[in-house]
């Protein structure tokens, strides 16, 4: 996940109504439907995701083998192409590509330093759609703001000249909660310290590590300031070494030099898309998926690589399991593999524009797994309140595997965005995030953060999702 969005602050007081009226609806109902509570659904299916090393080894052929795969660069066009070549193998009934548009960013060299009075380098990285700086760079010195708000607040006289540096601090949660209180200053900063004359906005990365120099990038948006000024994030090492030498009260004064740019031409990429075909009712679709893109530091392992490996096999899962067992499932299953999400959700976008027409009459739910590979502890959905109860078997199967019957309040995921406004009914599969922050959109989101057992699980819950809502709703 990236971006701008937030995630949904998730209310105890909200949660805990939610859970009510669901269980509520189970008591209820619990006299006409206790029949339907015997024989867990799918154990075979169960079983078989729970042992199965298919998505690590995907992700393992993902981050060896394509690696990066920044929207329109080499590695974009790459991923695409093993994506399609992984849907085949798998043995999807259909495999095609939806074409997706957008344009292009490129990061350059970058490179930061302290001039005075503490000369030393700075570890920086562009944030993603920055504009550079020229081969000169920008020099200036430095203004500290705790958070946005406060650069917001400051009258122009503090900021002119300056470089605008916004030092707030990521808090670490489970649910990611953290992320979309902190992120305004990435995404926003640049702007609203251009408004008031700054040179160069920096701020301390979005993220919850503290003990490693790797900057997170990620997407930022300038607003309609004439203006434009470069933007970078300092790791969270660089940015304790840069206010402590604030708090001495010396002018401090910073090099920068950045050579992002917006290639002049689009790039058009694709959605991949890999289909099992329903027996009974072909054209209603269940979608699960997640993005395709990463950023260019890491490999893109957990974001999210871990989500493309995760719906695919699960996919694939459900595909033997309709053999094996000699029930086809009665709907379609389309995962989708989406283009540029870290960018603007264009491949989620394109896909809700290209599929308008159908989408509320053919698209039963739809889910993304985009939060890394962390344990799935908590079920989510957005669907018609008088259909909850239908949820049971589904919310067994899923209490054996530690997640927990949630709200109905569910958004699908970043790429659903579209979709969920139109109308589609939403599921999210809530991982646990306490660490992904750590490593999001840096050099370290590697493979070797991926613990396989937690990757299973993912995987068995997708598959059983996946089943479910195909077959038996
Ligand atoms: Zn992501």
């Amino acid at each position: 996940m990236t971006t701008l969005k937030k995630f949904p602050p998730i209310g105890l007081l909200v949660f805990s109504l939610a859970m009510t009226l669901t269980l509520s609806v189970y008591a209820a109902d619990s006299t006409e439907k206790s029949t339907a509570k015997a024989a867990p659904i799918y154990p075979e299916l169960l079983a078989n995701a729970l042992k199965s090393d298919k998505a690590y080894a995907l992700l393992e052929s993902l981050t060896t083998e394509v690696g990066p795969r920044m929207a329109g660069t080499p590695g974009d066009a790459l991923g695409v192409a093993w994506a399609v070549k992984a849907f085949k193998a798998l043995g999807y009934d259909k495999t095609y590509t939806e074409a997706v548009t957008y344009p292009v960013w490129e990061r350059g060299v970058e490179t930061g330093a302290v001039l005075s009075p503490f000369p030393q380098k700075l570890q920086l990285t562009a944030l993603g759609g920055s504009i550079g700086t020229g081969k000169k760079g920008v020099q200036g010195d430095v203004v500290e703001f705790t958070d946005y708000a406060e650069l917001q607040a400051a009258p122009e006289s503090a900021v002119n000249g300056k470089i605008a540096y916004i030092s707030n601090r990521m808090t670490r949660s489970r649910d990611g909660s953290g992320y979309g209180k902190a992120v305004i200053a990435r995404s926003a900063g640049a702007s609203a310290a251009a408004k008031k004359g700054a040179i160069a906005l920096l701020i301390r990365s979005i993220g919850t590590d503290s003990t490693s120099r790797s900057p997170h990038t990620g997407i930022m948006r300038y607003d309609n300031t004439p203006t434009r000024i470069p933007a970078a994030a300092l790791s969270n090492i660089d940015a304790d070494l840069l206010s402590n030498m604030l708090k001495r009260g010396q002018p401090v004064r910073i090099q920068l030099r950045l050579d992002a740019r917006i290639r002049k031409a689009d790039y058009t990429g694709a959605n991949v898309i890999g289909e099992i075909t329903g027996a009974l009712k072909p054209d209603e679709i269940v979608v699960i998926g997640a993005h395709l893109d990463s950023w260019d530091l890491g490999t893109g392992a957990l974001d999210d690589g871990a989500g493309v490996v995760i719906t695919m096999a699960a996919g694939a899962l459900i595909k033997q399991d309709a053999i094996a067992s000699k029930k086809p499932l009665k709907r379609t299953l389309r995962v989708i593999a989406f283009a540029n999400e870290e960018q603007g959700l264009y491949g989620g976008n394109q896909y809700a524009k290209t599929h308008a027409d159908t989408l509320l009459s053919t698209h039963i739910i739809a889910a993304e797994s985009d939060f890394g590979a962390g344990r799935i502890y908590q079920f989510n959905t957005k669907l018609p309140e008088d259909q909850l109860h239908r949820l049971a078997p589904l919310h067994a199967v899923f209490a054996g595997l530690g997640i927990a019957a949630g709200n109905n309040l569910a958004r699908g995921g970043p790429d659903l965005t579209a979709m969920a406004a139109l109308g589609v009914p939403m599921a999210e599969l809530a991982q646990d995030g306490t660490k992904y922050f750590d490593i999001h959109h840096t050099a370290e989101d590697t493979l070797d953060k991926v613990v396989p057992e937690e990757l299973k699980q993912n995987v068995a819950a997708y598959a059983l999702f996946a089943r479910f809502f195909t077959t038996d709703w």
